[in-house]
Formats: C-alpha cells, structure tokens, sequence
C-alpha cells in the first residue's frame, strides 16, 4: 500500500524505477510508502501540481525542489517574471 496519491502516475516510478529495481526499493521504502511528504517530487507536485514535476527529479533532491518553487512564487508586484 503506497500513501503517496501520485503513486500511480508519477513518472519516477513509471520510467526511472524500472531501470534501477534496487533503488526502487529504497525510494518506495523511504519515500512512497510512509515518508511520502519528505519527497522532493511530492513536494513539487502538491505546490505547482503534478504536471510541474520534471520528470527526473529525484525524491531526494530537495534543493532543485526548493528552487523550483522559489522560482514559481510571485514577486511583490504580483508577477513571476
Ligand atoms: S517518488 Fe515521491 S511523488 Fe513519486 S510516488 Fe513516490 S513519494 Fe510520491
């Protein structure tokens, strides 16, 4: 039972954890199963939305996570750019 609710669409899971079935198991164990907010995906996902998420960021890099929602938060005026 995954609590994470991107569970069945998160592209990591889809594309990158198939390819490395030892670190799916760490990242599942650590991340999707009981630690689901400490991801850096999930993070991402629930600010900017799922569709936000590039596809290759890690559960653990929470610095590129941070710095994506750094980047998404609006400036004084009201405007991100
Ligand atoms: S990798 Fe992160 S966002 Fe994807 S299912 Fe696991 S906990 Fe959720």
């Amino acid at each position: 039972m995954y609590e994470c609710e991107f569970y069945d669409y998160c592209q990591f899971v889809l594309q990158v954890m198939p390819l490395k079935p030892h670190m799916s198991k760490l990242v599942q164990h650590l991340y999707c199963r009981i630690n689901h907010e400490k991801c850096a995906r999930y993070k991402v996902g629930m600010i900017l939305g799922p569709k936000e998420v590039p596809n290759n960021l890690s559960p653990s890099d929470n610095y590129l996570a941070n710095l994506l929602l750094e980047r998404a938060k609006p400036t004084a005026n009201g405007c991100c750019m």
